[in-house]
């Protein structure tokens, strides 16, 4: 068997396109309960995670997470005083969500991102020995599973993701960690730049953002991030992995997207062009970023968007290219107007949302306490 190419020789050589939204997605394809957001269809219906996963792999990502997010056992007891409720382990969950994603990696060539996601335990203000169990706990399973590269995502408070960093190190693979902040830094105010330093002291070797904020406001934060880092002399690779959808008008708070009163089932009108996915991605590319991917709402032509821009640099087109060739190549829309077979014409498309008397913003729910997807 060929040896596979890390991420890190990867990342070193150029571009890596991540996949997308894992819960949100398999929420309105309806394998995911709205609110716990916990992972149980990796068990319950493994066709559905493996199904979205090969879709990601077609459309050009690089690499598939293991759908694992808020599958730690103090996660899956959260809320539930009835005992009986919880039905897998968090064991159980990883364990499935490895297997899983390998077989889809394995069939396109991808690599495996095992994935930690905050511990309620952390929130809750146990000791950190009862946070960084939880984390060892998934961390064990990992390594006992052939998975190329370990991240840790949507963390808001940089100390927790530093708590989950220590356990990771013990899986002896390249690692990632990524916060859910924007320009205003963490939960307790440390400021993107800090968080970055501090995160890429761990050792990791890929540090950046995901989810909460869109590709503007992520753009900015990633900025903030590097020029703190080139200060303090480090250079770890970049990542970012936005919402995906456009939410400007939270871009100054702390917690992002949950501030909005349609989050999370009413916010499909701020969904992205796959032309923003485009622009986001040159973007992203241009400022530095070698890890380029989604979080919530980043469906798989958003991913193929972002593997079709970078396919100068990364010298191929996704698998689904028989199908959906490159906006702007020959038919590249599959569309029959002449005028629409050009990138141009798509970049300059100011799209109508469809609703008469809707504003484009929303007026904000400062009062916003529920910090889940
Ligand atoms: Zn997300």
């Amino acid at each position: 068997m060929s040896r596979r190419v890390g991420i890190l020789e990867r990342l070193a050589q150029g571009p890596v396109i991540g996949d997308g939204s894992m819960a949100l997605t398999l929420e309105k394809r309806g394998y995911c309960k709205a609110g716990p957001w916990t992972p149980e269809a990796v068990v319950e219906y493994p066709e559905g995670v493996l199904q979205l996963h090969r879709e990601f792999a077609r459309a050009g990502a690089d690499v598939i997470q293991t759908c694992s997010f808020y599958s730690s056992d103090d996660k899956l007891a959260y809320g539930r005083t009835d005992k009986s409720q919880i039905v897998h382990t968090s064991k159980e969950l990883n364990d499935a969500a490895c297997k899983l994603a390998r077989i889809a990696a394995d069939e396109a060539g991808c690599l495996v991102a095992a994935g930690l996601s905050p511990v309620p335990s952390f929130g809750k203000g146990m000791s950190e020995n009862l946070v960084r169990a939880e984390f060892a706990k998934q961390v064990e399973v990992f390594s006992k599973h052939d998975i190329d590269f370990v991240l840790a995502e949507f963390f808001i408070d940089v100390r927790e993701i530093e708590m989950c960093a220590s356990e990771m190190k013990k899986l002896n693979k390249p690692m990632a960690l990524s916060m859910r902040i924007g320009v205003s830094g963490d939960l307790k105010g440390v400021s993107p730049g800090e968080c970055a330093v501090r995160m890429a002291k761990t050792g990791a070797q890929i540090i950046g953002i995901n989810c909460a904020f869109d590709v503007d406001s992520a753009l900015k934060t990633i900025q903030l991030m590097k020029e703190e880092l080139d200060k303090h002399d480090l250079h770890p690779f970049l990542i970012c992995q936005p919402l995906g959808f456009l939410v400007p008008e939270v871009a100054d708070t702390t917690l992002g997207r949950v501030c909005l009163p349609e989050n999370p089932i009413g916010v499909e009108p701020r969904t992205l062009t796959r032309i923003e996915v485009h622009k986001f991605t040159r973007a992203a590319w241009d400022l530095g970023v070698r890890y380029i991917g989604g979080c919530c709402g980043f469906e798989p032509h958003h991913v193929r968007a972002m593997a079709q821009e970078l396919s100068p640099e990364r010298g191929k087109e996704p698998p689904c290219a028989d199908v959906c060739p490159t906006l702007g190549k020959d038919g590249g829309t599959c569309l029959h107007s002449s005028e629409k077979q050009s990138k141009e014409y798509w970049y300059n498309v100011k799209p109508g949302t469809g609703r008469p008397f809707h504003s484009a913003l929303s007026k904000m729910t400062h009062a916003a306490v529920d910090v889940r997807p």
